[in-house]
């Protein structure tokens, strides 16, 4: 039996803001700022989102959702991530998992990351278990450590059915 693997990254940065939630991985964390963009700036499901489409080369975010377009404002991310994931299996792949990296100096988000990947995994419908989220600071260098924004890298590996 040949089995088809392809493997895609994504990467992601938003700058810090006031009087915005913080989100990530579709969950809202504490915090007294959060991420400046044009949907809700959720880092971590966007650079899964380019993952999952650069894994069956499909183009990136924002071409499939332009951040000039009025419909994706304040958009909720989980809408992309779940467009991605219909495109994969369209093509009669799933997503057999996900490792991300999240650079960030503060806050600590490892108390939320079990509820990340609930919230991926229900979006995917593929078992939390496949779902990895992982953080780090940069020992306080360059823009992330400055708390100026977060930047997040993930992988995706997808398989046909
Ligand atoms: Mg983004």
């Amino acid at each position: 039996m040949i089995i088809d693997l392809r493997t895609g990254i994504g990467f992601d940065v938003h700058a810090f803001a006031e009087g915005r939630k913080l989100i990530l991985g579709g969950i809202e964390i504490k915090h007294d700022k959060g991420l400046a963009g044009h949907s809700d700036a959720d880092a971590l499901l966007h650079a899964v989102t380019d993952a999952l489409l650069g894994s069956l080369s499909l183009g990136d975010i924002g071409t499939h959702f332009p951040d000039d377009d009025p419909r994706y404002k304040n958009a909720d991310s989980t809408v992309f991530l779940k467009k991605a994931n219909e495109l994969v299996r369209n093509r009669g792949f799933y997503v057999n998992n996900i490792d991300v990296v999240v650079m960030l100096q503060q806050p600590k988000i490892s108390p939320y990351t079990q509820k990340m990947k609930e919230k991926i995994s229900k979006i995917l419908d593929i078992g939390a278990d496949r779902i990895s989220i992982k953080a780090t600071t940069t020992e306080k260098l360059g823009f992330v450590g400055r708390e100026e924004g977060i930047s997040v890298m993930a992988v995706a590996t997808v398989v046909r059915k």
